[in-house]
This record gives structure tokens, C-alpha cells and sequence, in this order.
């Protein structure tokens, strides 16, 4: 290799080598003039030993090391800066990113898995007027390294005890802060770190992106990857659903719907229809109705969760009633339809709530 192309690359601004994909890790190393088996050494080292620090690497050569760290790269991790625990076994991470952006994850204990919701934005622009993340506005969206940083963090978290007797994150669901398909890029790097056998090593059938129905979005991820998909519905009317989602004005439910049915399913998979239910908004059996006819011909499963208001909420929490006769419709119309709790409403596990409430005691602005 040329002196100049070393040189050239040394001189590259500060960078994170978990933001590299595999790809540009190649190119790097052997841009630094090493054999492209370092690549495969680093991303080891990245995903499957969890180095935090790049002489961390104790197998790779001193030198290279130091022309690593000499080339301002460095291995960074978003930093934990709390945990709550909830009493149904949910527990929130909080995170300060580099920027002093705050994101959170959420680790979500059942009988047979354990789910980490991994934020992809630090804020949301969508403005879901339910959503606590939505009503603090735009925030910039998350890179590779932020997003893996989150499982890595969590993954220790787990290993060291934190749930007790679960070990090991199973299933990872896009579902915090942000709408993932808003970060397309990176979020699809993302996707193929957590599926690759080399990085984290997810199978495909357990990591879930979940939208609040960006069509063109779910077009292309049904042709760039193959990891399942929800939607967040909440509504059964354009007019409703604007008024609660304003991205259904951009893409109304027709062009949702008809991206739902086109979108390619894995054998035996079927896409995740997560309605919100809010009390006199669209809890009513006309809307259960409605939702039964609008998701025919789609392979789908319905989680319906009762609204966990944040405070300052104008959405209430529908009666226990309207829920099971909201469920029974569907059921009678041959849907599989399972009530979610929502879980950790006492640690504000609702996206983008515990946030709100650190911010607040930090700048003293927020909920
Ligand atoms: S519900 Fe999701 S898409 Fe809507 S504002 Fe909140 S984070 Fe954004």
C-alpha cells in the first residue's frame, strides 16, 4: 500500500468503528495497509466479545492498535446513566449519547423471551399526539453505533444479572424513540448487524421493525430485508387517524393497507397490528368492525393495548368493558387478537416518557 493512502486514512476525522458496516471495515483495514481477515477480528471483537476499548483487543497487534487510535478511531458506547425498574419485571435504560442527546431502551421480560425495544431516534418528528416522544418534537436520528450500543449495553446489562435468572436478550423490537423507517440507512444497518452471523447474530424472525405507517418505507424494507414487520394503526378512519397520527395525512390508510397486503412475509409469519385503544376515540364496536373489514385478505395478528396516558394526556384509557367487546368483535370475525398490558406504566415505560421526566430535572423544561 502507498505511503499517501496510509497517510490519507490516518487523517480521517474521530470516528467509531462500531459505525462501520463489515463492507467499510474491509475497506479501512485494508486501507491501513493490514489483511482483510482484521475485519472479521474487529467485528469479533465488536459483537461477540463486547470490547468497549481498542486495547481491549489484546490479539490484534500492538501496532496496529496504535495506528487505530493514532487515526482517531475508537470503539464508543452510549452511556447508561440509569435504570428503573417496574413492578411487572420492565426495566428502562437510559442513555446519554455523545452529543448529549438522551435516548432510552426498554427490556421487556415474558414467559418465554425477553425483548429489548431499541430507540432509533432521539426524539420523533411524526408528532403522534398520544405519544409523549411526539410531543417533544424532532430530534436527530440515531447511528449504526448508537443503536448497536443499546443491545451491547443491555446484553452486559443481562449477562451480569439484571433480570435475575434471564440471560440473554432473544427478540429485539425497533419500537422506542423515533419511527425507524424515518432513518432508513441506518436503521437498515442496523438490521443487518443484529442479523448477521458475524455481529450480533439476531435471527431475522426475531427482530421486528415497528411503523407508524410510512408506505414507501415498508415497501423497501420489504425488499431489503426480511424481519417482520408492525404497524401502528390506532384508528380505522382516515379522519381519526389524522388527527391522532398527522403522518396519515402524507399516507392515508388506503396506501398502508395495500402496502400491508403486498408486503413480503417470511413463511408462517403474519404482520403485528398494534391499536391503541382510547377511550371514545376508537374503541367503539363500529371501529372494531371497521378494522375487521379494512385488514381482510392481510396475514396479520392485533395487539390491542389500552391507552397509557401520559400526564398532561387530553386521551383517556378506554373501560375494561369496551376492551373485551372491542376483542370479541375481532375474535368473531377469526382474527388472532391478544390484549397486551402495557407494561411498566410506573416507571412511565410509554416511549419517550422517562425521558421527558429526566430532561425535566436536568433543563427543567419537559412533562
Ligand atoms: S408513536 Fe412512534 S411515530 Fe408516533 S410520535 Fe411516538 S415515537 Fe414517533
Amino acid at each position: 500500500m502507498s505511503r499517501n493512502r496510509k497517510q490519507a486514512a490516518l487523517t480521517k476525522k474521530s470516528r467509531n468503528l462500531k459505525d462501520f458496516t463489515y463492507d467499510e471495515l474491509l475497506d479501512l483495514v485494508s486501507g491501513l495497509g493490514e489483511k482483510p481477515y482484521r475485519a472479521a477480528q474487529l467485528y469479533g471483537w465488536f459483537f461477540k466479545k463486547g470490547a468497549r476499548a481498542i486495547d481491549e483487543m489484546t490479539d490484534i497487534s500492538k501496532v496496529f492498535r496504535n495506528t487505530l487510535k493514532q487515526g482517531s478511531y475508537y470503539i464508543g458506547l452510549p452511556a447508561l446513566t440509569g435504570t428503573k425498574h417496574s413492578g411487572d419485571g420492565t426495566v428502562k435504560l437510559l442513555f446519554e449519547l455523545e452529543d448529549r442527546e438522551r435516548i432510552e431502551s426498554v427490556l421487556i421480560p415474558e414467559e418465554k423471551r425477553l425483548t429489548l425495544c431499541v430507540s432509533t431516534q432521539a426524539g420523533c418528528a411524526l408528532g403522534c399526539s398520544f405519544c409523549m416522544t411526539g410531543m417533544y418534537g424532532p430530534g436527530r436520528n440515531l447511528i449504526l453505533s448508537e443503536m448497536t450500543g443499546e443491545v451491547h449495553v443491555a446484553t452486559g446489562l443481562v449477562k451480569e444479572g439484571l433480570l435475575k435468572d434471564i440471560k440473554r436478550i432473544t427478540n429485539v423490537v425497533l419500537m422506542g424513540m423515533g419511527e425507524p423507517l424515518a432513518n432508513y440507512e441506518e436503521v437498515l444497518k442496523f438490521i443487518n448487524v443484529l442479523t448477521d452471523p458475524k455481529g450480533l447474530g439476531f435471527s431475522s424472525g426475531k427482530v421486528t421493525v415497528s411503523t407508524a405507517g410510512l408506505t414507501p418505507g415498508i415497501k423497501r424494507l420489504g425488499r431489503d430485508a426480511s424481519v417482520n414487520l408492525a404497524v401502528s394503526l390506532n384508528a380505522t378512519t382516515d379522519q381519526v387517524r389524522s388527527q391522532i397520527m398527522p403522518i396519515n395525512k402524507k399516507y392515508p390508510l388506503g396506501g398502508l393497507l395495500a402496502a400491508l397486503m403486498a408486503y413480503p412475509l417470511r413463511r408462517g409469519k403474519r404482520i403485528t397490528i398494534e391499536y391503541v385503544l382510547m377511550k371514545d376515540l376508537n374503541d367503539t364496536p363500529e371501529d372494531a368492525r371497521r378494522l375487521a373489514r379494512l385488514l381482510r385478505g392481510i396475514p396479520t395478528k392485533i395487539n390491542l393495548i389500552a391507552l397509557n396516558p401520559p400526564p398532561g394526556s387530553p386521551f383517556k384509557r378506554p373501560e375494561t368493558e369496551c376492551i373485551g367487546a372491542f376483542r370479541k368483535i375481532l375474535m368473531e370475525a377469526h382474527y388472532d387478537v391478544i390484549v397486551r398490558a402495557s407494561r411498566g406504566s410506573d416507571i412511565m415505560a410509554a416511549c419517550g416518557q422517562l425521558r421527558g421526566r429526566e430532561q425535566k430535572a436536568l433543563t427543567g423544561k419537559g412533562a
